[in-house]
């Protein structure tokens, strides 16, 4: 793993632009939000004085947000259903977009979680193909009991089977076991803009 250097997505919800600023100043290019509303009130004019910037929705996407949604996120973490697959597939058609996008895997089997269940992973990933959508990669939240490396280890090796090439996981608590398998996108709030309300 000579070359390996994951991309750090800089979680931004909650934030204001103006905390924000300094690190899109230093340079910095992958942030991440989880709602279309607040991505678009803070980020639409940023984005156009600022190139390079590549926005990423993390959190839970409502199928009538897509269209809102393809218009300011470059990558969408949180494909989990049918239904979000063929909204994706109309509107990337209607505003010639091409958005990245990560199927979000239901890792540690939990009811209270988003995600496709890993039992239908290869189906659902080949509907989402027959679909056309760029799909580069899975993404997971593991279940909050520290013991996300060997969650993490488990999609490493889902995405392996799939030929996916994309792992987004890894958030403040738990980024080192995600570094030590192999995400390719990490992806942190507080550590790097401190607390939440
Ligand atoms: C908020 C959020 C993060 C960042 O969480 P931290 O614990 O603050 O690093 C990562 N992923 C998703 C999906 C989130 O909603």
């Amino acid at each position: 793993m000579n070359n390996y250097s994951p991309n750090i997505i800089a979680v931004s919800k909650t934030f204001s632009i103006d905390h924000i600023k300094p690190l899109i100043d230093f340079g910095h290019m992958h942030f991440g939000e989880n709602k279309v509303q607040e991505a678009k009130e803070k980020w639409e004019k940023m984005k156009i004085e600022n190139k390079n910037i590549i926005l990423h929705m993390v959190g839970k996407l409502q199928s009538n947000k897509v269209k809102h949604a393809l218009k300011i996120f470059d990558y969408i973490h949180s494909l989990d259903n049918e239904k979000l697959a063929e909204k994706l597939a109309k509107e990337q058609i209607n505003l010639n977009k091409n958005p990245k996008i990560f199927i979000q895997v239901n890792i540690g089997g939990e009811d209270q979680k988003s995600g496709i269940n890993k039992n239908h992973l290869s189906s659902f990933y080949e509907f989402c193909l027959k679909l056309n959508l760029n799909i580069i990669g899975l993404m997971c939240i593991p279940p909050n009991d520290n013991r996300s490396g060997k969650f993490f280890s488990e999609i490493k090796k889902l995405a392996l089977n799939l030929n996916l090439n994309e792992i987004s996981m890894g958030m403040s608590n738990d980024y080192i076991q995600a570094v030590e398998n192999n995400a390719t996108f990490l992806r942190i709030g507080s550590s790097i803009f401190g607390q939440r309300n």
